[in-house]
């Protein structure tokens, strides 16, 4: 009982120490692949998508503002103007051209002299300084640098970009002749914004200066949205605002999400690119989910191993701590411990319990004359003959040197004199020196003489009384016979 609530505690242990170190550094190597590769993400992955996503939209830029580059410096719009612009026809043709020419949507020239607004169909307007329609003409007339790009939120339509360049127009004497430029729909920008969510499961969306939204994968936010009014935007909004670049991690509804963003200048907007990080991670995940799936079939195998092999040698080890090594009955521990429990069912059921002990006679002569080992072998078959002779419930007991001990249960007196009278004549009649040795020679059999002796049911005592008299008893009455039988002369049987 001890011993099994020893096994059970040694397997709890190993199984725990097992389990616990195996998940502490799963965890630990999952937490810190998670923060590499958070850190990957947020420092490189995030603002490389960034980076491509601008100079796109710096290639796709690249070309209207050449267009409207080339018109500032045509000659003909130069010498156009000078000759007092006496007649519209040409200019507009001139206008007409370049829009079909490059695929913008209009193509435009205003003057400076005369205010006048043309454009490629036809009829000029006049631009005033009041109407607040005109007002990017006068900001544009007095920048510094030669060009400008300008959003036009109001035709901002599913995500599609409507940008006009306004460039400077400057003759060759470095006079100001007004501002020209074409006006066209950039979809490139819509595109790339559904490409990054459908391929990358990136979202991309960009911010005026002002912080609303003015480009998102869900058209319908366009326009419609302060960053800060973003999911989980309220405390990042400003700082994304007044930096160049950023890498931020917010917490949303359905998990956290990274970002990283960065000004692009052209538009003069920010750009945001999120990922979640379930996405991000999720690689790690299964990864870690099927690490922990393996090492823990790993760890139930270890430990069917060690139930296995604790078990084996549990029962070697009490195989050893109650049997003899040489004939594989009982040994003395055993024995005690039997009679004890036999004592006690005695008492209760009121059935005998009886003894024979005996023991080998002359056997100290059979051993100077053929040897130690032969000896042992003669004392491993009679312990073989001793068992057959009895039932298997009798236990049968090698209680030193070359005496032995068998207790019968549920046995009156009589009936152990039988079984050791049947033992006695089987080794009387046996030949066991001659089976071992082979030899004619000595025809002596091995004999040995019994003591038996028996409690009845007066004698076992009652009740909770120590068993340890009872036993004292049997004990020496059984020895006492086993004398009288040595002194009658040896290969008998005596009972008390
Ligand atoms: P008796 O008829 O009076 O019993 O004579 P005996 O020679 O058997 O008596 P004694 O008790 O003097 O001798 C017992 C001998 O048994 C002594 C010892 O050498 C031998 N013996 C005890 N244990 C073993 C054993 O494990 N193997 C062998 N081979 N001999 C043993
Ligand atoms: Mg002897
Ligand atoms: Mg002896």
């Amino acid at each position: 009982m001890a011993l099994a609530s020893l096994r059970s505690r040694l397997i709890l242990l190993v199984t725990f120490v097992l389990v616990a170190g195996f998940v502490a550094t799963n965890l630990v190597s999952f937490k810190v692949s998670r923060d590499a590769k958070r850190d990957s993400v947020l420092q490189t992955e995030l603002p490389l998508t960034g980076d491509n996503i601008y100079s796109e939209i710096q290639i796709d830029l690249v070309r209207p503002v050449f267009v409207a580059s080339l018109m500032a410096n045509d000659t003909f719009l130069h010498d156009w103007v000078r000759d007092g612009e006496a007649s519209a026809a040409p200019i507009v043709r001139y206008l007409d051209a370049i829009r079909r020419r490059y695929d913008s949507f209009t193509a435009f020239f205003i003057s400076e002299a005369t205010r006048r607004y043309y454009h490629f169909s036809g009829v000029p307007q006049v631009v005033s300084e009041d109407d607040p329609e005109d007002v990017w003409y006068f900001r544009a007339r007095g920048m510094a640098q030669p060009y400008e790009i300008n959003i036009d939120p109001n035709q901002a339509q599913d995500n599609r970009l409507t940008i006009f360049i306004n460039y400077r127009v400057i003759d060759e004497d470095g006079a100001f002749l007004g501002i020209t430029g074409v006006g066209l729909e950039l979809d490139a920008v819509a595109k790339l914004v559904e490409r990054y969510r459908s391929q990358f499961r990136r979202t991309v969306y960009f911010v005026n200066r002002s912080g609303l939204v003015t480009i998102h994968p869900d058209p319908e936010k366009a326009y419609n949205l302060r960053l800060a009014e973003i999911e989980g935007m309220a405390d990042a909004a400003a700082e994304i605002l007044a930096q160049e670049r950023g890498a931020f991690e917010i917490e949303r509804a359905h998990g956290s999400v990274l970002l990283t963003t960065r000004y692009i200048p052209e538009l003069d907007w920010k750009l945001v690119v999120e990922a979640d990080e379930a996405d991000v991670l999720r690689d790690l995940d299964t990864g870690f989910a099927s690490n922990l799936a393996i090492g823990l079939t790993a760890i139930i195998l270890t430990v069917i191993a060690v139930i296995l092999a604790v078990n084996r040698y549990q029962r070697r080890l009490e195989e050893m701590a109650t049997t003899d090594p040489l004939t594989g009955l009982a040994n003395r521990q055993l024995f005690d411990a039997h009679l004890d429990q036999a004592v006690r069912r005695g008492r209760r059921s009121g059935r005998p319990v009886s003894l024979v002990l005996f023991d080998l006679d002359r056997f100290k002569q059979l051993n100077d004359r053929h040897g130690h080992l032969a000896g042992d072998a003669v004392l491993r078959r009679v312990a073989d003959v001793a068992r057959e002779a009895v039932r298997t419930v009798d236990t049968v007991c090698r209680w030193g040197g070359e005496e032995f001990a068998i207790l019968m249960e549920d046995c009156p007196a009589p009936k152990a004199g039988a079984a050791a009278e049947k033992i006695r004549r089987a080794l009387e009649s046996s030949d066991l020196l001659q089976d071992l040795s082979g030899s004619e020679t000595d025809r002596a059999p091995v004999t040995a003489s019994f003591g038996v002796a028996a409690l009845s049911a007066d004698d076992l005592g009652g009740g909770d009384a120590p068993t340890g008299p009872a036993i004292e008893r049997l004990l020496s009455a059984a020895d006492r016979s086993l004398y009288r039988a040595k002194a009658a002369g040896r290969n008998r049987v005596e009972a008390a």
